[in-house]
């Protein structure tokens, strides 16, 4: 059975020493990761290919391209983010020096999803390395080409005793789960999600948890239905529906149902063909038994398009269902493929109130042209995201929060929130210790008086 106990054990004598404290070592380490995803973008986007059939341009601009933005931004500004912040002071402290020092966590774990495997793995250790923290990294098996090529590149650009890469699936993990660690970032399902959080609880550590959940999106007539239609669609098709933040299922009017359907049928077969099957741009799920899942889903449903299926490849073809009942089980647990169920409701109030009767979504969309509808979405519901009118694009930009709430996740990450993840804020008071500094101190001290409290 594997012990990983010198892993950690080495890490938190490397993180001891304070050697990856300093702003050099971080920046330097950073600019290695850069180099390495850099010069192994081809490797990469092969790795993908073999787990999902991902094809390079989608590998680039989802996974590799958005890891070199990262950085670049972080660097731009570790420096300011690192310095000691200095709050208000008030009476009490006003001669003395008052900062919030920066200090890094420690040892942290991040742990990986298999749907964006280099992304989601690498993302979250770029914030912990900037933050100043020794990292275990833990790819996730379910993707197992781009877990090796991880396991290959970290060691030769990265200080090999400050970051080191575990392999391995359940009993691996367990195994890992029972070191201590300073910070625990877990990207992947609900379900094991609590199963970390749990672990964590034994050793008080703090949890970063993104998870999944089912995003709804609203559509209604305000809006140019083809732009709508592809913003829509390419949310769902893009990594064949393995998306976290992807559009899960749709709310909208049966006349809106209707003409999307139609709409859609155009746009899909202008993307893929006539059969997505023989697209090279179209990926493939990543196991039997995600496939299978998918596969029951259509069963006793109304298939307005698509429904093309081959085990053999594991290819599941864009596919829509139109006048969804609630309670059919495509609307019990979150799709994560290219399924999109339309359940149909009266107006925006209704579709609220759809919304608002289930678990906090990752993120939530809605497309109208109506100001006010849109504020009604953003004001009356409460998910990780929101983005009005498109898809998937808060992902990518590193000024914004990436997280879930409820039970879509805990904690966010990206850019400075990243740090802030990865980053301990110590309280500091650097007290004066002059005569008047004294006297004011003296009040607190015995005896005690009326006259002392002010009254
Ligand atoms: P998953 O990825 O969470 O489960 C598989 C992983 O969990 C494997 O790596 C496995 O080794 C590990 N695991 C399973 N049982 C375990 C146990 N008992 N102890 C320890 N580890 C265990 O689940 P999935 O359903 O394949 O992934 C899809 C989910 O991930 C979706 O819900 C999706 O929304 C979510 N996700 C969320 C984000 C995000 O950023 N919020 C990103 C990607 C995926």
């Amino acid at each position: 059975m594997a012990n990983f106990h010198h892993v950690v054990s080495k890490a938190r004598e490397t993180f001891e020493s304070g050697k990856t404290r300093s702003y050099e070592y971080r920046k330097k380490q950073l600019e290695n990761f850069k180099r390495m995803v850099q010069e192994n973008g081809d490797k990469i986007a092969q790795s993908l290919e073999q787990d999902l059939k991902k094809c390079k341009m989608e590998s680039f601009f989802t996974e590799i391209g958005l890891l070199v933005t990262e950085i670049d931004y972080i660097l731009e500004n570790l420096k300011q983010w690192m310095a000691p912040d200095k709050p208000e002071k008030n009476l009490i402290t006003m001669l003395d020096k008052v900062r919030i020092y920066n200090d890094p966590k420690g040892v942290v774990l991040v742990m990986g999803a298999w749907n964006y495997p280099i992304n989601l793995t690498l993302m979250p250790v770029i914030g912990a390395i900037s933050a100043g923290n020794c990292v275990i990294i833990k790819p996730s098996e379910v993707a197992p080409a781009s877990a090796n090529v991880i396991a290959e590149l970290i060691p030769k650009y990265l200080d090999p005793e400050a970051y080191q890469v575990c392999l391995g699936g359940v009993s691996e993990t367990t195994e890992l789960l029972k070191e201590k660690f300073d910070h625990i970032m877990y990207t992947g399902s609900t379900v094991v999600g609590r199963i970390i959080y749990a672990a964590a609880n034994k050793n008080l550590t703090p949890v970063t948890l993104e998870l999944g959940g089912k995003s709804p999106c609203y559509v209604d007539d305000s809006v140019n239905l083809n732009y709508a239609v592809k913003r829509i669609m390419w949310g769902k098709c893009i990594n064949a529906g393995q998306t976290c933040i992807a559009p899960d299922y749709m709310l909208c009017t049966k006349e809106v149902q209707d003409k999307f359907v139609k709409e859609a049928r155009k746009v899909i077969e202008e993307w893929y063909g006539p059969n997505a099957v023989n697209s090279p741009d179209y990926c493939r799920i990543v196991s039997d038994r995600h496939f299978k899942r998918l596969e029951k889903m259509l069963q006793n449903a109304e298939i307005a398009y698509g429904g093309q299926i081959d085990p053999k490849e594991r290819y599941f073809g864009p596919t829509i269902l139109t006048n969804v009942n609630p309670n059919h089980p495509v609307m019990k647990e979150e799709i994560f493929g290219p399924i999109m169920p339309i359940v149909t409701v009266a107006n925006a109030h209704e579709a609220i109130k759809f919304i608002n009767a289930r678990d906090r979504p990752l993120t939530s969309y809605v497309f109208t042209k109506d100001k006010q509808i849109q504020d009604l979405f953003l004001e009356n519901t409460i998910s990780g995201s929101a983005v009005v009118n498109d898809t998937l694009i808060q992902f990518g930009v590193h000024t914004l929060p990436f997280g879930g709430v409820g039970e879509s996740g805990m904690g966010a990450y990206h850019g400075k929130y990243s740090f802030d993840t990865f980053t301990h804020k110590k309280s500091t008071i650097i007290k004066n210790y002059n005569s008047l500094g004294e006297k004011i101190a003296s009040a607190r001290y015995p005896p005690y008086s009326d006259r002392k409290l002010g009254v």
